[in-house]
């Protein structure tokens, strides 16, 4: 097509500014861009978007390879008896981002499977930009099947997983060396990208000549000290791991078979094992997650850098005004919000507060029919709705909650989405919405459908104390309480992830169950004690102390628990080195 080539062209001008200097190349199998591009599923998706947001605001010189998924994650819309319904969520990439100049082979199942790809440029509010690829198998020259292997995030079978993970990691690097990118580091963000050292070690491969019998074909520390690896979770199913006999039939003898066991793992090949084995720097997500990540894989250097989030994107408007006026220069260094307890007056920032919640009661009366009070407190609660979240745990005793609610009313919001063939993620959902009917006649509830950035967005800023409840110690980090310290809004929340840092008892907000084994029933006895006695006395009983507690979650959580910090600890601790 004309305007395929001509387009091409004025890419290739854009892509000038990025190519002059040396970059770090940041691998991710999802990154939420902007709320109308569905690439994300979760947390991991946010938390790439917003090591990108930061990396524009610090002007860090990085560029991200993605796929584009194509028909998204999936839409959530939720039937008359609590059913999760999920439909493709197609985006349009040509109206958000360039064709790409190039394009390059892989090999799967002996055949040619060709990369190209889009360049969507991340313009942060400071004026930084940042390069992502979008990698794209729809192309003229491959076939039927092979054109739909970056349609879907997290779709498919074991044999589609491990082709998107070919072109991720394989199609990637070598469409990075076509245009011209020059790749200081390699950064791993989760194990999905890892097949991306197998090409490196190709590229580092000794001649055969020279080697002597039992010597390592590749210059294996030369590859090591290009890698960095980001693990997230402590939940050994939530690893990639693939049965040989599938490498072999789609990858075939790509590296030579004993390296790759030697360092993927004997039995399959585990992508988290082999990103372990060729990094250098290896990271957990919080420190408790690097403690367990330690157990899980005894004898490795695992270092600790806590996730943070994006200050600009997750503060309300409101808030932001608030911030502007108290503390010119927080969206670029965050820090400055450590003095928040002193010098945001409180009635201004309960106003701010009120504001946010407004508009969350607005956008429930819009998507729901239903009108929350804002005059009552709401707990919120969303995230994946994973069996490990334990979504359940508040509604563990209904009565128990009932006769909390007639001593002091409130309200409760919830969202997420169930992985799709997640039966037990969706057995929660539907559990969600017979307790919300139980209920009716005296708490309201909410389910909010279809969780993505938008809701998220107005649900950590408008909620009155924000829950998180998982089963200690899957948690790996969590962010979505940090975006609700952004806003003021304090934690109930177990010991768990960044909350072991964050949680300081009634003055940042408070902690659900102590810090052993979890129980479910001890968990949820400590959660109502909590909300009883606690929480909701405070709330109705002594707003001044109620907002001092919204103070102290800004400056003692959002000074910290943010990503530029963040990402300036990967540039001194992992980037430069
Ligand atoms: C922040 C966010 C998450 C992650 O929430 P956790 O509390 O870390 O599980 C998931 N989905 C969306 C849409 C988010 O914005």
């Amino acid at each position: 097509m004309m305007c395929e080539h001509a387009c091409a062209k004025e890419t290739q001008a854009m892509l000038k500014e990025f190519i002059r200097n040396e970059r770090i190349a940041y691998f991710s199998m999802e990154i939420a861009l902007q709320n109308d591009i569905p690439t994300y599923s979760g947390g991991l998706g946010v938390l790439s978007g917003d090591t990108l947001r930061s990396a524009a605001d610090l002007e860090m010189p990085m560029v991200a390879i993605t796929l584009v998924h194509r028909l998204g994650y999936f839409r959530q819309s939720i039937d008359d008896h609590g059913g999760q319904q999920e439909q493709a969520d197609p985006w349009a990439p040509e109206k958000y981002a360039a064709p790409l100049p190039a394009k390059v082979a892989v090999t799967i199942e002996n055949r040619d499977v060709w990369v190209g790809g889009w360049l969507y440029i991340l313009e942060g509010h400071m004026g930084g930009r940042q390069p992502v690829l979008l990698l794209d198998t729809d192309l003229d020259e491959n076939t039927a099947e092979d054109r739909q292997i970056t349609d879907r995030l997290y779709g498919g079978d074991a044999c589609y997983r491990l082709k998107q993970e070919i072109v991720l990691g394989i199609g990637g690097v070598r469409l990075l060396n076509a245009l011209d990118f020059n790749v200081r580091q390699y950064h791993l963000n989760e194990g999905h990208s890892a097949l991306l050292v197998l090409e490196l070690l190709r590229r580092h491969a000794y001649p055969a000549a020279d080697l002597r019998q039992g010597e390592s074909p590749y210059d294996v520390p030369s590859v090591r000290e290009l890698c960095n690896f980001t693990t997230h979770t402590p939940v050994e199913a939530g690893q990639d791991k693939f049965p040989y006999d599938l490498v072999s039939r789609i990858l075939d003898d790509f590296v030579d078979s004993e390296t790759l066991k030697g360092l993927a793992g004997r039995d399959q090949l585990n992508m988290t094992s082999l990103a372990m084995n060729m990094s250098d720097y290896v990271n957990g997500v919080a420190k408790r997650h690097a403690e367990v990540s330690r157990r899980m894989f005894p004898g490795y250097r695992v270092r600790a850098i806590t996730n943070g989030v994006h200050p600009h994107t997750w503060a309300s408007i409101p808030l932001r005004k608030l911030y502007d006026a108290h503390f010119p220069g927080w969206c670029h260094e965050s820090e400055q919000l450590v003095r928040a307890d002193c010098c945001i007056p409180k009635d201004d920032l309960w106003q701010a507060h009120v504001e946010a919640k407004k508009a969350l009661i607005a956008l429930i009366q819009e998507r729901c029919g239903i009108t929350l009070d804002a005059e009552l407190p709401i707990l919120g609660f969303a995230r994946r709705m994973a069996a490990y979240k334990r979504p359940d745990l508040l509604f563990h005793d209904l009565a128990r909650l009932r006769e909390i609610a007639r001593r002091r009313p409130f309200q409760i919001v919830l969202a997420g989405k169930a992985h799709p063939r997640d039966e037990a993620g969706k057995q929660m959902i539907q559990l969600l919405h017979e307790h919300i009917r139980e209920l009716a006649d005296a708490i309201p509830i909410v389910f909010l459908p279809n969780y993505d950035m938008d809701i998220a967005f107005k649900l950590v800023s408008g909620s009155d104390v924000w829950l998180n409840t998982p089963l200690r110690p899957f948690e790996a980090s969590g962010t979505s309480g940090m975006k609700a310290a952004f806003n003021g809004v304090p934690n109930l929340s177990v010991l768990d992830g960044w909350w072991v840092e964050g949680c300081i008892e009634g003055v940042t907000g408070w902690a659900v169950g102590n810090n052993d084994e979890s129980d479910n029933g001890e968990d949820a006895i400590s959660l109502y004690r909590k909300l009883d006695e606690v929480v909701l006395p405070l709330y109705h009983e002594d707003r001044d102390g109620w907002i001092s507690v919204m103070q102290r979650a800004i400056s003692k959580n959002a000074s910290i628990f943010n990503s530029h910090r963040m990402m300036r600890r990967y540039a001194s601790d992992a980037y430069i080195r």
